[in-house]
Parts: C-alpha cells; structure tokens; sequence
C-alpha cells in the first residue's frame, strides 16, 4: 500500500497486535484501519509513542494541497477532518472503509525537544488541535460522533500520561 500524501510505499508497525501502517522515511504518516481504531481506546495512553518516533522528512509533502486516496481502497478519496498548517497536522478518513490517515509531523517534532520546552509546546499544540479543530468538528450523526472519539483515542495513544491534557 501506498502513502496518501507522498506515495512512498507503506511499513507496518506492531506494537500490542495492533498493526499500524507508517510512512517511514519520508513524510512519517499514520494509517489506523476501522479494526484497530475498535480496540485503541483499551490500550493505555502513550503505547503508540514509537509511532511519533520513525523516522520522517520534514518538507516531504509537496502533494499537500492534493486530495489523498485511500491506501486500502484505492478508488476513494480521503476526506479532510481537519488540519493545521502552524502544527503540522491533519487527519483524513475514507469514507468507505473507516480508515483513518494522521498526519502528526507537528507532535512528532515536538518529541525532541527538551523537557522544559516540549511541555509548553505540547500545551499550544493541543489547545489548538483538542480544543479548537476536535471540538468543531460539527457532530452531524453518531459516525461523526464515534470517528471524533476515534481521533480522541488515536492520540491519547501516542501521548504518554502527563502530555495529553486530562
Ligand atoms: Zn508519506
Ligand atoms: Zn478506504
């Protein structure tokens, strides 16, 4: 399967039977399918952290301003849930099969900077991310409402305890 935004070939990533596909090497993005994004909410917040680690290429994504297809379905576009330019950030969906693309290159960033100043840049991400494009996300029916909750867990599992706001 290939990357929705810059076509490199995807990897897969267990950690704790989950398998998630990462665009390693190139532009870092996540793809969570219907049957992972079940199960994320039970595992324990921060599980996911190795996921903000593999290795990306910051600029890589010069197919940004294009519509994304799905790397499991292939004739579907992705639609956008939201996105951020200042942090680096969306989060796409096929509609089809449930599957959800993040890109965090924002987060994943911010995990090499020192303690002092990933703390204040993890508060500014998320009072962004949590509280302003989550929130607005307009709950027109319950698969809206459960893919906002799949959101919620997806980076619950990729923030340790202590970095998620409670
Ligand atoms: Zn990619
Ligand atoms: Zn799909």
């Amino acid at each position: 399967m290939s990357c929705p935004a810059c076509k490199n070939k995807l990897t897969i990533f267990i950690i704790a039977n989950l398998k998630i596909l990462t665009c390693e090497n190139s532009c870092g993005g996540l793809w969570f399918s219907r049957d992972q994004l079940k199960i994320i909410g039970s595992l324990n917040p921060g599980l996911g952290l190795p996921l903000l680690k593999i290795k990306h290429v910051d600029g890589i994504k010069t197919y940004r301003r294009v519509e994304h297809i799905c790397p499991y379905c292939k004739n579907t576009l992705l639609f956008r849930h939201f996105f951020s330019k200042k942090f680096d950030t969306e989060v796409n969906q096929c509609a089809k099969c449930g599957g959800l693309w993040f890109d965090v290159a924002g987060l994943s960033n911010i995990q090499s900077m020192t303690e002092q100043h990933k703390k204040i840049s993890l508060d500014k991400y998320f009072s962004t991310i949590l509280y302003k494009n989550i929130k607005n996300i307009p709950i027109i029916n319950e698969d809206v409402d459960e893919v906002v909750t799949s959101i919620v867990h997806v980076f619950k599992f990729l923030c340790p305890k202590g970095y998620f706001p409670e």
